[in-house]
C-alpha cells in the first residue's frame, strides 16, 4: 500500500483526499516508480482546487512534476534504481501523477536525474526551470549575444520568469527583470542577477506599433498587452521567447516588428518537449544554475499540506518553491 493525494469531482467540486492505494490501481505503464519528490505549479493548484480546467479523467492524481528510483521496468532504457525526472506529457492531467509514493509511466516520458543534482533540487526547477531554460536556448540559437545589450524578463518573480532571470545572469546576460512585485520582490530579483526592475505597468501601456529600441532579447512569461509592448521594444534582429499567459493569452500587437525590425517571435512549450532537446536541457540546467539558486526560499510540504498550498499558489501568495517529500 501506498499514500496518495487523490482528486474527485461531486457535483462539479473537486475534492482532493489522501488515501491509500495499492500498486493494482495504478494507471497503464512500462515503469513504476518510487516517488521521492513532486512539485508545486500554478497548474497543479487549478487542478487541486478546482479553479482550472486542468483534470481530464476523475479520480486523478496531480502533480506534474516528479522525481524518484524505479522499483520496476519493462524499458530496457530504465533498470532498477535508476534515478528519474518526470515534467509534462499530460502527468497530473489526464495520467496520475507525482502526488503519490509510487507512479506507473511510460518511459518516453523520463529523463534519467543529471548526476549533478539530487532529487529535492531537480523539483526546485521543475516544470518552471525547464520551461525557463528552453526561452534561454531559443534566445541564444537565435544569435541574441550577450554583449550586445539588455535582456527582458517578465513575470519576473515567478516559476519561470524567476529562473530565467538566474540563467541569463549566469551566461553573462544583463538582466532587466519586470515585476509588479517591486517592493516585495525586488532585492530578491537582483540578488539572482537581474541588473535592474522595472515596474509592470510600465508594460502594460498600450503599445504603438513600434517604439524605442531598447532590449535585444526578451523571455515572456505574461502575453497579452505585455507581449506587444516587449515587441514593439526589441531591437532589429532581436529575439522573445514566449511561454506563458499570466497576464492573458490575447496579442493586441501589428505585424510592424517582424516586417520591419526582423524581430523575431519564439514559441516554447516544454510540456511535449521531445528527449534529445529535453535531456540537453536538464543537463544544462545543472551546470548553470549555482548553489545560490538551491539555498533561496523553498518550502518542504508533506502531502497533507498539499491542498492549502494548492489554494495559496492560486491566491499569489506563494514566493519560492514549494517541494513535497513524499
Ligand atoms: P507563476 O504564477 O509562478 O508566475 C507568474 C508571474 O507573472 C507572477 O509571479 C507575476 O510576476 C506575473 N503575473 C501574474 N499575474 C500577472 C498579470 N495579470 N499581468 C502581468 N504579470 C502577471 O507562474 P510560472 O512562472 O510557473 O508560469 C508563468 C507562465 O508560464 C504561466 O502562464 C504558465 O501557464 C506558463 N507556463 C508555460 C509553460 C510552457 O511549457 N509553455 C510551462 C510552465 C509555465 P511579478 O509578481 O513579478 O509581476
Amino acid at each position: 500500500m501506498f499514500k496518495a493525494l487523490v482528486l474527485n469531482q461531486h457535483d462539479k467540486q473537486t475534492l482532493a483526499t489522501i488515501e491509500q492505494l495499492d500498486d493494482s490501481q495504478l494507471p497503464e505503464g512500462n515503469v513504476l516508480i518510487d516517488v521521492d519528490y513532486s512539485s508545486l505549479n500554478y497548474k497543479d493548484g487549478l487542478a487541486i482546487t478546482g479553479k482550472g480546467k486542468i483534470v481530464r479523467q476523475f479520480p486523478m492524481v496531480p502533480g506534474i512534476d516528479l522525481t524518484g528510483t524505479v522499483c520496476e521496468s519493462s524499458d530496457e532504457r530504465y533498470q532498477p534504481g535508476d534515478k528519474v525526472v518526470l515534467t509534462g506529457w499530460g502527468v497530473g492531467e489526464g495520467h496520475w501523477g507525482g502526488m503519490a509514493q509510487k507512479a506507473r509511466l511510460n518511459a518516453d516520458w523520463l529523463v534519467p536525474l543529471p548526476a549533478a543534482l539530487d532529487g529535492k533540487q531537480s523539483m526546485m526547477i521543475g516544470t518552471a526551470g525547464l520551461t525557463a531554460m528552453l526561452c534561454v536556448q531559443a534566445l541564444v540559437d537565435a544569435g541574441v549575444k550577450p554583449q550586445a545589450g539588455e535582456v527582458l524578463v517578465t513575470g519576473a518573480s515567478g516559476g519561470v520568469g524567476s529562473v530565467a532571470v538566474t540563467l541569463l545572469a549566469q551566461l553573462g546576460y544583463q538582466v532587466a527583470a519586470v515585476t509588479g512585485r517591486a517592493a516585495e520582490n525586488g532585492d530578491w530579483l537582483k540578488s539572482l542577477g537581474a541588473s535592474r526592475i522595472i515596474e509592470r505597468h510600465e508594460l502594460e501601456e498600450p503599445a504603438r506599433p513600434l517604439e524605442k529600441q531598447l532590449w535585444v532579447g526578451a523571455v515572456d512569461t505574461v502575453g497579452s498587452k505585455v507581449l506587444a509592448k516587449v515587441l514593439a521594444q526589441v531591437d532589429y534582429d532581436g529575439a522573445v521567447a514566449a511561454c506563458g499567459l499570466a497576464g492573458g493569452f490575447d496579442l493586441p500587437t501589428t505585424v510592424m516588428p517582424f516586417i520591419l525590425r526582423n524581430v523575431k517571435l519564439l514559441g516554447i512549450d516544454s510540456v511535449m518537449c521531445p528527449y534529445e532537446k529535453r535531456m540537453a536541457a536538464w543537463q544544462r540546467l545543472s551546470e548553470l544554475l549555482p548553489a545560490s539558486f538551491y539555498a533561496q526560499a523553498c518550502r518542504e510540504v508533506n502531502l497533507e499540506e498539499v491542498p492549502e498550498c494548492a489554494e495559496a499558489i492560486t491566491r499569489g501568495q506563494i514566493t519560492g518553491r514549494v517541494v513535497i517529500k513524499l
